[in-house]
Order: C-alpha cells, then sequence, then structure tokens
C-alpha cells in the first residue's frame, strides 16, 4: 500500500496534475490531500473537481474555509485577500458546498492528517520549529501524522525529545512520533519551485518527499490572464 499524501494545492492545476502523474509512476495506490485546495492561482474549480473525482480522504484547510464563507478576510495578507475574493467568485455554489462539508482532522488508516495543528486546528497556526511540533504531539495518537499549511517541507521526531529530522527518505521507527510537512504542490516557499509531495510506503515503513518539475509558465501566465495579482505569478518560479 502506497499513498501519495499531498496538500497546499492552492488551484495550481498544472502542478497538480503533474504530482498526480508523478504518484502514478511512483506506483501509489492511495491518495490523501491534507488541505488548501484552493486559493492564490487560476483554477480552483478545476482543483476541487479533481479531488472530488479522486474520492479520497480531505481536510480542511484555511483557504477552503474562506472561501466558503462570505465574512471579510482580515486575517488574511492583501494578496491572500485578492486571491480568495477572486476564488469565490470563481466556484460555483457546489464547490462550496463540498469545501464546508470536510473535516479538520482525520485518521486514515494508522496515521492522521491535518492542514495546521493538532492542538488548536481550527485556529490555523503555524508549525516552525520543535516548540510547535511539540504542542501537535500532545494531541497526536497515530505514530504518524502529515500536514502542511507552511508550505515548506519538514519533519520532526519525538522520543525522548522533539527534534528536526531530514525528510528525503524517512524510515518511521517503532515508537516514536512523526509529524510530517509534505510541502506545497501549487505555491512551495523553501526556495524550490518544484511541486512538493510526499509518498509513504505503508509496507515499507517510509516517507518519501519528491519534488516534481511542472509546466510554472503556464500557470504563471494563467494567474495573470485571470486578472490575479501579477506578484502571485512571480512568486511560483521564486518558490516563496
Ligand atoms: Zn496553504
Amino acid at each position: 500500500m502506497r499513498f501519495a499524501i499531498f496538500g497546499d494545492i492552492h488551484s495550481n492545476l498544472e502542478a497538480l496534475e503533474a504530482v498526480l502523474a508523478d504518484a502514478k509512476d511512483c506506483g501509489c495506490t492511495h491518495h490523501v490531500c491534507i488541505g488548501d485546495i484552493v486559493g492564490y492561482n487560476a483554477n480552483p474549480h478545476e482543483c476541487v473537481e479533481i479531488i472530488k473525482g479522486l474520492g479520497c480522504p480531505v481536510v480542511k484547510g484555511n483557504h477552503d474555509e474562506q472561501a466558503h464563507l462570505n465574512g471579510s478576510l482580515e486575517a488574511f495578507n492583501p494578496l491572500a485577500d485578492a486571491a480568495l475574493r477572486w476564488t469565490r467568485e470563481n466556484l460555483t455554489d457546489e464547490d462550496k458546498q463540498w469545501l464546508a462539508s470536510l473535516r479538520l482532522i482525520r485518521q486514515v488508516r494508522d496515521f492522521t492528517i491535518v492542514h495546521a495543528t493538532l492542538d488548536t486546528p481550527n485556529q490555523w497556526g503555524y508549525v516552525f520549529n520543535q516548540l510547535d511540533a511539540a504542542a501537535s504531539f500532545n494531541y497526536q495518537y497515530t505514530n504518524v501524522c502529515f500536514y502542511g499549511h507552511t508550505h515548506a517541507p519538514r519533519a520532526y521526531v519525538r522520543d525522548e525529545a522533539v527534534h528536526h529530522v531530514p525528510l528525503e527518505v524517512l524510515p518511521i521507527e517503532f515508537g516514536k512520533k512523526y509529524f510530517i510537512n509534505v510541502g506545497s504542490v501549487g505555491q512551495p516557499r523553501d526556495g524550490d519551485w518544484h511541486a512538493s509531495y510526499c509518498i509513504y510506503h505503508a509496507d515499507k515503513n517510509l516517507v518519501e518527499l519528491r519534488r516534481v518539475e511542472y509546466d510554472i509558465n503556464f500557470a504563471q501566465d494563467k494567474v495573470v490572464d485571470a486578472g490575479l495579482p501579477q506578484r502571485l505569478a512571480d512568486r511560483l518560479a521564486l518558490g516563496s
């Protein structure tokens, strides 16, 4: 059993299609989505349709939540705000109802998925360091939990203490807990523009980080053509 685990797609259709093709090439048998399907880029409806079509476990991200609400966007920075307003106008009512139906935390087989944190999942805090990870570990009841939200792939392990470990190929050892950020499909922020996701080789107890090339120029052109801020197109190439 091989899980492709991905999130922070952010309406980037080209990146999503490339990740799904790579997962297929790698022999993935299951899909898992950790939220923020929409926001920032030009194809929110198409990305929702694809994820719905996969019929896989999905948790809600903060952009998914804002996209189905009608209230103000005070918690968002101006770029995210502009993109969310556009996103709301470019989703169907059915898309919004489906986004509204998503849960914040789910258990899938022997692991957990959440978008932001396990300790306060509805407050959308960020896990940037060991201290943040330690707070989530207190609410983690499976050996492994996958999350996103920071758009930077990263892994924390808790044994005697909480520390940061390399993610490229990470063996899951019995008796330890792992909190693993799969990075972002559609808007990576770790300086690498390639789409990011993880493969969980459940039979081998191994997590593998994948970085995937996609047609970034096409995705950027669509952002500009849609009338979204130029900065949103530029940042894709910077991985920021
Ligand atoms: Zn996000």
